[in-house]
């Protein structure tokens, strides 16, 4: 009896899984995990064997043809996770598996040829062998087994791998896919070595071209190296040493003189990058604290992963997630790498998830230092191949600890023990497209489970929904109250200029903390009442003059999300809210391809019901005539900065200087060797930079975000600006913090002018509790993209109408539609986007087993933007 398998295949559009049984050959060599080449259809197509099955769903099972890889490119907890997240995003299985395949595998399978032991085709069958199939056997027989695209190179224009295949049927030849190591990327390198005795090239010295020309004494030059060279030298020493080029060596070769071949590097991203090993500090006693209890769980943890694929968590609340708050500057990446240290003592490996490596290249830095040689680096700029290896180094056991974005969560470590998900309330972590959209924190934490691993989430701004979950279900919960007073030493001189206290900390002492920086709330309003129109209203003007005096350095934080649509009264701060959603209204131009729009001139939009309405030209508070919305970018900032301080040496740190590769990396460099006095920046500045210079903070308008007409437009506005807060006041310098706004008495506003998490997590618990959002509900979104605006309306009706039928075939007395209405950002590349959100106890489940077509659905969706 055959073995049979079932297999995800790798086609897109294609979900569900398939049966295929294993031919002879393949005994024995395939498990689940194994990249294999099976038919389907009329195709040859890839596939991941998932698992055994003993009795196939079909009749008449095909048979996988080939293995690509002989060790299996997923893990059974890989298996599982892919399994679960399908299930859960409600995306194709295929599209998860893929996320755990290296970028490029596919591509770089190619099929060895080699001549078998068969008789010689003269015999029985040469009459009928074609002109490429001579051609293809003499190759073979001359060179040894080959790989298609070292063949191509040599049969020119042919099409030979027709022919290559009947001689394969014949059993002339012998055909399978194999996985060279590829070839791309800079750090592959060639090598040539001698081909001949010395003796014998010297004998053969005429052939080497002319005597006395130049080319006749490179190549002897080159000759004379490689005899006093024992092994394969790299290409590049060969010219170096001998000055001869890459034609004298193709010459050579062709000829037998040497041998050229290529020697694997692992491409290793980060062999330039030096940094000086460090060692772990000595902890607080907050963080021991904090620390104590997080190592126990380590050392609590099952001993090895959980094996077979689906296996159920059985390790319950040892493996509860941790959820590690702490203010910023509290020393929460210190913990990290203490966790990561006692998880490779374990002899177990760790994945450190970050927001974004070029916006984090501190905390990137100090797991580097801390674990060298032993890390790996997952970020969006290595060439396919250098990601590969990475992957490769990792599979086998070289690397064990990876730190990167959400696509390092599924490096194939055998061993995990610890994922690390640090900012772990960062938007990042979500992808949006392509398919699967997922949470790489829910992911972690899923995943964590199924290896038996600990799951460490950091943030000093938890979202609430995540708060809200950790208390639910019983994650652990570790604070860390306080900041720690960093850069001592370095700052040393400057504090005492300054005039600030001196606290030198011997090495080996444990260090202080330090409060977080006071912050000011500046009532814009005011400010325009008594004449002052600049965008810096007088307390953040004077506060920058004097941090250029002291020659310390601030940042100006803008917040470009939001900016420039929502409207309100500069006199009293009043915002337009729909009347029945609650939500602030955004504002419109008319544009005559909008037909939506069309009703006015300068319209006022609701986003959740569609409610519009002409913009006032009086508020209806306090009737007030300056009813504006609010517009300015980071160049006006900076402008408007560079006039009122012109001395001032600027940096602007935006999507629009961050262009170039690397220019994240020379900016923050640029900063933090204070070669600027000012940053103006918008989000980026949100990521955890530690710059002890900075003294300052200046936040030119809270509000934008707020009125953001999203259920979550609070949440983000309280993070972002807890967390450009916390970049001032980092060491004994102190600092402070100016927080302009046209509405101080919101509850955001305030919560985040005391660094008040608790506060705000209560107001914006009820407010969820009120309104029915999340965590009170779970929501999914269902997004629908035409050129056509007209059609983008009626199919978003005719959905909403099916949407209502299933909803009452099925009795769900708890589930809502909320729409149809255009998206907030209502055009994308062209498109015009409608939307519709579910509510309810668990809405995905009433589209879950449905076809819905070219609608993008969304779980838990982060925006509703
Ligand atoms: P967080 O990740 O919570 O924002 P960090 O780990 O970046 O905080 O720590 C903030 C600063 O305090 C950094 O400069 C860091 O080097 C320093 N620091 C952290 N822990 C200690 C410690 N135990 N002793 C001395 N300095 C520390
Ligand atoms: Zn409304």
């Amino acid at each position: 009896m055959p073995t049979y398998l079932e297999i995800v295949v790798n086609v897109p559009q294609v979900t569900g899984v398939f049966h295929y049984h294993l031919p002879p050959a393949l005994e024995g060599r395939v498990w689940p995990g194994h990249l294999v080449e099976a038919p389907f259809g009329r195709q040859i197509v890839q596939g991941v064997v998932l698992r055994y099955v003993s009795v196939p769903a079909v009749p008449e099972t095909r048979p996988v043809l080939d293995l690509i890889d002989p060790q299996p490119a997923l893990t059974a907890a890989q298996i599982s996770l892919a399994e679960q997240l399908a299930h859960e995003t409600l995306s194709p299985l295929a599209a998860c598996v893929e996320l755990m395949l290296p970028p490029g595998l596919s591509q770089m399978a190619d099929t060895l040829y080699e001549l078998t032991e068969a008789k010689d085709p003269g015999q029985s069958s040469a009459g009928r062998l074609n002109k490429a199939q001579i051609r293809l056997l003499e190759l073979l027989e001359k060179r040894g087994p080959l790989r298609g695209r070292q063949i191509d190179g040599s049969m020119g224009k042919l099409k030979w791998r027709p022919s290559a295949e009947g001689l394969a049927r014949r059993g002339l030849v012998s055909a399978r896919m194999v996985l060279p190591p590829p070839t791309v990327g800079p750090k592959n390198v060639r090598t040539a070595q001698l081909g001949c005795s010395p003796a014998e090239f010297e004998k053969r010295v005429a052939e080497l071209g002319r005597p006395g020309a130049a080319a006749h004494s490179r190549r002897l030059a080159i000759l004379r190296f490689l005899t006093r060279e024992p092994g394969p030298v790299d290409v590049p020493w060969v010219y170096a040493e001998s000055g001869g080029n890459s034609s004298d060596l193709r010459y050579l070769a062709e000829r037998g003189f040497v041998i050229l071949g290529e020697t694997e590097v692992w491409r290793d991203p980060l062999a330039e990058v030096d940094f000086a090993p460090s060692q772990p500090l000595p902890l607080t006693a907050g963080q021991q604290a904090a620390w104590a209890e997080i190592q126990a769980g380590l050392r609590a943890l099952p001993t090895a992963s959980v094996g077979p694929a689906g296996a159920a968590d059985p390790a319950g609340a040892a493996l509860a997630p941790y959820l590690l708050h702490g203010v910023t500057g509290s020393g929460k990446t210190e913990i990290y790498l203490y966790a990561v240290e006692e998880t490779l003592r374990q002899g177990r490996s760790a994945i450190v998830l970050v927001p974004e490596i070029a916006l984090t290249p501190q905390t990137v830095r100090r797991f580097l230092a801390r674990f060298p040689g032993q890390v790996g680096l997952l970020h969006s700029q290595l060439s396919p191949g250098e990601r590969y290896d990475t992957w490769r180094r990792a599979r086998s056991g070289l690397l064990s600890v990876m730190v990167g974005p959400r696509s390092a969560l599924f490096t194939p470590f055998e061993n995990l023990g610890l994922i690390v998900v640090d900012e772990c309330h960062d938007d990042s972590y979500y992808q949006s497209d392509p398919q699967p959209r997922y949470h790489a924190r829910q992911a972690a934490i899923a995943y964590a489970r199924l290896c038996g691993a600990a799951c460490l989430l950091g943030s000093a701004t938890p979202g609430v929904a995540d708060r809200y979950q950790a208390e639910r279900e019983r994650w652990r919960y570790v604070s860390l109250p306080e900041r720690i007073l960093g850069h001592r030493q370095v700052i040393q001189t400057q504090a005492e200029r300054a005039g600030g206290r001196s606290r030198y900390q011997p090495a080996g002492e444990q260090a202080e903390s330090i409060e977080l920086p006071p912050v000011q709330v500046v009532d814009m309003r005011a400010e325009l009442k008594a004449g002052c129109t600049s965008i810096f209203s007088r307390p953040l003007q004077e506060a920058l003059q004097q941090v250029l005096a002291q020659r310390q350095q601030a940042i100006l934080f803008l917040n470009r999300r939001g900016a420039a649509t929502y409207v309100f009264c500069r006199d009293c701060g009043y915002t337009l809210k729909c009347p029945h959603c609650d939500l602030p209204l955004t504002y419109h131009l008319q544009s005559p391809d909008q037909p939506h729009f069309e009703s006015a001139r300068g319209s006022l939009l609701c986003h959740r019901c569609g409610y519009d309405r002409q913009a006032p030209r009086i508020c209806p508070q306090c009737g007030g005539k300056r009813v504006r919305h609010y517009g300015t970018g980071t160049q006006r900032v900076e402008a408007a900065a560079q006039a009122l301080l012109p001395e001032a040496r600027l940096l602007r740190w935006d999507a629009e200087t961050t262009r170039q590769k690397g220019s994240h990396e020379l900016i923050l460099k640029h900063f933090s060797n204070h070669q600027a006095d000012i940053l103006v920046g918008t989000q980026m500045l949100a990521k955890g930079l530690d710059l002890p210079l900075v003294t300052l903070v200046g936040v030119v308008l809270a509000d934008v975000g707020l009125n953001l007409p999203d259920y979550r437009a609070g949440e983000r506005t309280f993070q972002v600006l807890t967390q450009v807060a916390g970049r001032a006041g980092r060491s004994p310098l102190g600092g402070q913090v100016i927080l302009q706004t046209f509405q101080p008495e919101n509850y955001v506003i305030q919560a985040a002018a005391r660094h008040d998490y608790a506060a705000f997590y209560q107001k914006e618990l009820d407010y969820r509790r009120r309104l029915k959002y999340p965590p009170y509900s779970k929501l999914v979104r269902l997004e629908y993209r035409h050129l056509d605006p007209r059609q983008a309306e009626r199919s978003a009706q005719e959905m909403a109408r099916q949407l209502r039928a299933w909803i009452q075939a099925e009795e769900r007395r708890a589930t809502e539609i909320i729409g149809p209405a255009p998206c907030f950002f209502a055009r994308l590349g062209g498109n015009y986007r409608w939307q519709i959100i579910l509510r309810g106890p668990d809405p995905a489940s009433l589209i879950r087993k449905r076809d819905l077509g070219e609608w993008r659905i969304e779980v838990d969706p982060p925006s509703l933007l």
